[in-house]
């Protein structure tokens, strides 16, 4: 395709009008979402447990191998693509939208684009099929904001990497069978450097997993500590250039970011969904809610901001179908869309009033599930210092 047709297939992506192949995989991401993460996503929330219906649906439809090359067994889609089933899952489960999320921006991207190829050929193939899930350990106790202040050490002794340290509040932690994991590897003067990316299977002895969190929002997706105490890792799986790692965490948050772009529009779209079957279905003062003029200014309100993150969406999906790291597309997306969803989700509370706080609604649920959105990848704060680096 010449640039002029791709920049035009792109502007019409932006619109939402999206290509034939992604606009299947909405299709059929919307049903999967309706027909089977639906019915099961109270249950989900108020059991906190792993939501298993939902990925087995996504495994069988194969978009949890959505970005792994066919030659690995996966589905060989874009980022449109992903971006395509994420808004679907999100709009119904939120916990399950960043288990998928993180299982592709966060562990299938730093395997297939910095890994070896024996590392490609060893766990490609079983994330394509959810043999293994994926998870990322970069948070520490002392290194949230500021990854770079990594405690976690990785020392070479022969043939092996011996990990020792903590990591914190991981998605996934509980379930995942391999790890996308960040260590110190020399003490360099500037923190940044002297970090590398190492994938671990889960299984590794020296491995063990911590505390559950008990979280307020998306309870479903599992959030724990990763502890390493002599954890051998073989050297081959050290993942990119050693003393890279900073940069290479920092390339696969700004594509995870993306991800959870998504989760914030998928829960405005679900907010909006639910408001409009409430306000056109409750009278006050002898009228539908809908037609009170405050009530419809509101609605649209919420719809606009909601059409203009899937925008942002759609063209940091497109610049990163086009290069590595476009951070300010991605960044913009992650800050409008989890901002977005959160005053949506305080707006359509107060018109439902007491009926959208209640436990069993989905108001009430994505509530709780948006705020997370505005804290991890990157909290909101984080989001504006990386675009006004971009100025
Ligand atoms: C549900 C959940 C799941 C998570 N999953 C993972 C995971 O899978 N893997 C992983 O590695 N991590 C994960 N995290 C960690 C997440 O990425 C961190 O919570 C996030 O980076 C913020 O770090 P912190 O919580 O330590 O907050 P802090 O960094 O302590 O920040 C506290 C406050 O200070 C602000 N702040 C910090 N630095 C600055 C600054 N320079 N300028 C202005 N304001 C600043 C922040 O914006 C925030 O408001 C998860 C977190 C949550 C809540």
């Amino acid at each position: 395709m010449s640039n002029a047709s791709t920049l035009h297939e792109e502007a019409r992506i932006v619109n939402g009008i999206l290509g034939e192949a992604a606009q299947a995989v909405r299709d059929r991401s919307r049903e999967i979402a309706e027909q089977v993460i639906a019915p099961n996503a109270v249950r989900y929330d108020e059991e906190g447990c792993f939501p298993k219906e939902a990925i087995d649906a996504l495994n069988d439809a194969g978009y949890m191998s959505m970005i792994i090359p066919k030659e690995y067994g996966g589905f060989g889609g874009s980022n449109v693509d992903l971006c395509s089933m994420l808004l679907e899952v999100n709009k119904v489960c939120a916990s399950a939208g960043v288990i998928a999320s993180v299982h592709s921006s966060l562990c299938v991207y730093p395997l297939k684009t910095f890994g070896s190829e024996t590392v490609k050929q060893k766990y490609l193939p079983k994330l394509a099929t959810c043999e293994l899930l994926g998870a990322y350990c970069l948070t520490e106790p002392e290194a949230g904001s500021d990854a770079a202040n990594q405690r976690t050490t990785a020392e070479l002794d022969g043939d092996h990497y011996v990990l020792n340290g903590s990591k914190i509040f991981i998605t996934t932690g509980k379930e995942a069978g391999l790890f996308i994991v960040f260590a110190r590897t020399s003490k360099e003067d500037k923190p940044a450097k002297g970090i590398s990316c190492f994938v671990v299977e889960a299984d590794t002895p020296g491995l063990t997993v911590g505390k559950a969190e008990i979280k307020m929002g998306i309870k479903a997706s599992s959030t724990t500590e990763i502890h390493f105490d002599n954890c051998r890792v073989p050297a081959e799986n050290l993942i990119g250039e050693r003393g890279r790692g900073f940069n290479i965490a920092m390339e696969i948050l700004n594509g995870g970011r993306v991800g959870i772009a998504c989760q914030g529009a998928g829960i405005h779209a679900g907010i909006i969904e639910e408001l409009d079957a409430f306000t056109k279905s409750e009278t006050r003062n002898g009228k539908p809610l809908a037609y009170q003029q405050d009530v419809a200014w509101t609605m649209s309100e919420l719809i606009a901001e909601h059409d203009a993150a899937e925008a942002l969406i759609f063209r940091a999906a497109c610049a990163r179908d086009r290069e590595p790291n476009p951070i300010r597309e991605c960044s913009t997306a992650k800050l409008f869309s989890s901002q977005a969803c959160n005053r949506a989700a305080r707006r359509a509370m107060q018109i439902m009033g007491l009926k959208g706080a209640v436990r069993g609604n989905r108001v009430e649920r994505f509530y709780r599930d948006a705020r997370i959105t505005e804290i991890y990848e990157g909290t909101s704060e984080v989001q504006k210092i990386v675009i006004a680096r971009t100025i």
